[in-house]
């Protein structure tokens, strides 16, 4: 299983020890780049791990957050989602749909801001909002 070694070599270059949930989690974001919420991944691993609880659910995500083998999002006031693809991109959020999806950076310099001295950034994040291509046509005949 190719998602599954690429999950292990996650986990272990971030520091975090593989148990088999751990690598299950860190796989189902691999395979799921979508931003999924920590119910999107509860519900997308309980049948094929029962015993696996809400609760190792959030805290393993967080873990992996914490230690950076994936992104903590925050772009959604309601539900925080997580991404395995930790290279440096934008999100953008649908308001009509809700989805997130990824936007490329045309070069590192947009992402680069000058450093404040006293200041240490510890998470960065650059989000945009508008409507989705599906949502696009609605929203404009609703006048959103
Ligand atoms: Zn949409
Ligand atoms: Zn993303």
């Amino acid at each position: 299983m190719k998602t599954q070694s690429g999950a292990i070599e996650r986990l272990e270059q971030s520091g975090v020890k593989p148990s088999m949930q751990r690598i299950a989690i860190m796989g189902y974001l691999m395979d799921n780049l979508t931003h999924p919420t920590a119910d999107n991944v509860f519900n997308g691993l309980s049948s094929s791990i029962p015993t696996l609880s809400k609760t190792t659910v959030y805290n393993t995500l967080k873990l992996l957050a914490r230690q950076g083998a994936i992104l903590e999002l925050t772009i959604d006031d309601k539900n925080v989602r997580y991404d395995a693809n930790i290279f440096l991109h934008a999100h953008f959020r649908c308001k009509l749909c809700g989805s997130v999806y990824d936007l490329p950076v045309g070069s590192f310099k947009a992402m680069t801001v000058k450093a404040i001295d006293g200041f240490t950034i510890t998470e960065r994040q650059l989000y945009y909002k508008g409507y989705c291509k599906r949502c696009s046509a609605k929203a404009e005949k609703n006048g959103a």
